[in-house]
């Protein structure tokens, strides 16, 4: 996550390079299907990715994703790669990377609200990239917490349970919902917010489905990844056109202010954008090289003349009649 990380933050400071567009979207009663792509003059990605709440009742994730890398000057497809696991980390890796710049550096303690597939990854992330050191934590299912903290038992962290959103988030630095439900849900209202605290708002991703009281976003300076998205996915969906935000790109570039004092409250509107997914792709493939990882995928068919598509076919007939 830690390379990730890095590789975001300077795929995030080529932002004027990339072709951007906010993600296609097909919604459907119990969730969302998209398409996220993005690309520089040297190559071009994609990922498929949706979002269903109710999912585990049907023995599958909430989220499920793969994705591709593709040769820009060409079309030819480089890498094709599960992204399901990869989103995780890199959706962990953006919000500590969002987090690092934006929260109070003594930051340790941090909320963590929704206890489900995300969040072990957004944990890992704030020790690493952070110095979190201290989790509250609270899901509505009891055994979603139970898991987190079996798998995070050698993490190094110290875990303390809550009964409540209120009582979790009592006291703490940073603020984490990573819940799932296709709802306008208020997991965190104004009363809840303490002056200095950083707000990773992860849940709020799509049409209908937030997770922050209009309010949250009004109490502090709220931070997006590719504002025109964020509009329509995220938290900010709730507010006028002409509320104000800054593309957190522009943080990192040194062409706008970050926190402005140490009372200030700041928020990170995650919905998750394509270039995540460019710089995780990229970082997997030069990783794989590295490793000698992955196999040979014929996606496109290896074709000896190709302008005589039609004669791989009569190849084929050949090798069966043979
Ligand atoms: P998940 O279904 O595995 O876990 C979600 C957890 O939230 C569940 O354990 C559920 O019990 C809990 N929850 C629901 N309502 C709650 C409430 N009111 N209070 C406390 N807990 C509550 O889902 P996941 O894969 O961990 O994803 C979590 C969310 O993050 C989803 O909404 C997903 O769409 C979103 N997401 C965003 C990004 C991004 O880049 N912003 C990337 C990946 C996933």
């Amino acid at each position: 996550m830690s390379g990730i990380a890095a590789r975001i933050e300077a795929e995030f400071l080529r932002w004027e390079q990339f072709d951007k567009s906010a993600r296609l979207a097909c919604h459907s009663s119990d969730g969302v299907i998209e398409l996220m792509p993005i690309a520089d003059a040297a190559q071009f990605s994609f990922k498929y990715v949706n979002g269903h709440p109710k999912n585990h009742r049907f023995g599958l994730p909430t989220v499920m994703a793969f994705g591709v890398l593709a040769d820009v000057p060409t079309g030819a497809p480089v890498l094709l790669s599960e992204l399901t696991l990869a989103t995780a980390m890199r959706t962990a890796a953006m919000s500590a990377l969002a987090a690092k710049k934006l929260a109070r550096p003594d930051s340790r303690v941090m909320a963590l609200i929704g206890n489900g597939a995300q969040s072990e990854f957004q944990a890992l992330a704030f020790r690493d990239l952070v110095g979190i050191d201290t989790l509250h934590l609270f899901d509505v299912d009891p055994r979603a917490t139970a898991k987190l903290v079996s798998n995070l038992s050698t993490s190094g962290m110290n875990l303390k349970v809550f009964s409540s959103t209120a009582d979790a988030v009592r006291g703490v630095d940073i603020v984490t919902t990573v819940t799932a439900d296709k709802t306008n849900a208020t997991i965190l209202t104004p009363d809840m917010i303490e002056p200095g605290m950083h707000i990773n708002g992860v849940g709020g991703d799509c049409p209908g489905k937030t997770e922050l009281h209009r309010g949250v976003l009004e109490a502090g300076r709220v931070f997006v990844e590719f504002e025109p998205q964020t509009r329509i996915e995220g938290d900010l969906q709730q507010m006028p056109a002409d509320f104000a935000v800054t593309e957190f790109w522009r943080v990192l570039a040194g062409q706008a202010e970050g926190r402005q004092s140490p009372d200030q409250v700041t928020v990170f509107d995650s919905v998750g954008f394509a270039l995540e997914d460019f710089a995780a792709l990229s970082f997997l493939n030069e990783t794989a090289e590295q490793l000698g990882m992955g196999e040979f995928v014929e996606l496109v068919p290896d074709n000896p003349d190709p302008k005589d598509l039609f004669g791989l076919l009569r190849l084929d007939s050949m090798a069966v009649a043979a």
